[in-house]
């Protein structure tokens, strides 16, 4: 199934290129390599390919201008940032600028195709999404959008409103990351308070609810300085 989807890897750094190159091909995907930004775009025109791994700090240009391009040519190719550790003004940057996930370098074989499948994932998703969004199964959570309820194994657990929006959101992108703003502009519009002090209360009392324990979390996870992730693949 993975034979088909070909991956664009813009990365200077070799040893990098490398090993995710290495990652990929071994799990069944076809790679195109780009060692710099003017390589990255003609080969994103002419491979067409059906998901990016972007490195921002390229030799001869901004990732990040690189990846303003690629959005305008393309809304829906999944772009996965390739990011340093420290970077997470960079990260919200990116990600507000229409990138689906970012990946902190040094990362891990299993780490890169748990990203990868959960952009290429959405990817599916989105293109026949009507009949997928009413009921959202993550691990033994079954959240029934229409029904307004949330089971684990099979018992129900109740939530307010606001939270239900909050679990239905993040479960509706399991795996991704979404930033703050994004989830408050989803379920408190776009005039929402600028703090996050609201989303934070919220979450703390879902997470009370599931039974989170919040040292070894199984649902959610906090990106600190981002925002939150739901968790599809531990
Ligand atoms: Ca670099």
């Amino acid at each position: 199934m993975n034979t088909e989807k070909n991956i664009l890897i813009i990365e200077d750094e070799k040893g990098i290129r490398n090993f995710i190159n290495n990652a990929l091909t071994a799990n069944g995907y076809r790679t195109t390599l780009a060692e710099n930004s003017k390589t990255g775009r003609s080969l994103f025109l002419s491979a067409c390919p059906d998901l990016v791994l972007l490195d921002l700090g390229l030799p001869d240009g901004d990732g990040m201008d690189l990846l303003k391009e690629f959005r305008e040519w393309s809304g829906t190719t999944p772009i996965l940032i390739v990011s340093a550790r420290d970077k997470e003004a960079e990260k919200v940057a990116a990600l507000d600028f229409g990138a689906d996930d970012y990946i902190t370098k040094p990362f891990g074989m299993s780490e890169l195709m748990a990203r990868v499948r959960t952009a290429l994932r959405h990817l599916d998703h989105s293109e026949n999404s009507a009949a997928a969004d009413t009921i959202i199964q993550v691990k033994d959570l079954t959240i029934d959008i229409a029904k307004h309820t949330v089971t684990r194994s099979g018992e129900e657990i109740h939530f307010t409103q606001n939270e239900f929006k909050c679990l239905a959101l993040l479960g509706k992108y399991a795996g991704k990351v979404l930033t703050y703003d994004f989830i408050m502009k989803n379920i408190w519009g776009p005039y929402s308070p600028s703090d996050n002090q609201i989303l934070r209360v919220n979450m703390a009392n879902i997470r009370r609810k599931l039974k989170e324990n919040p040292a070894d979390p199984k649902y959610i996870l906090t990106e600190l300085g981002i925002g939150y992730r739901m968790l599809v693949d531990n």
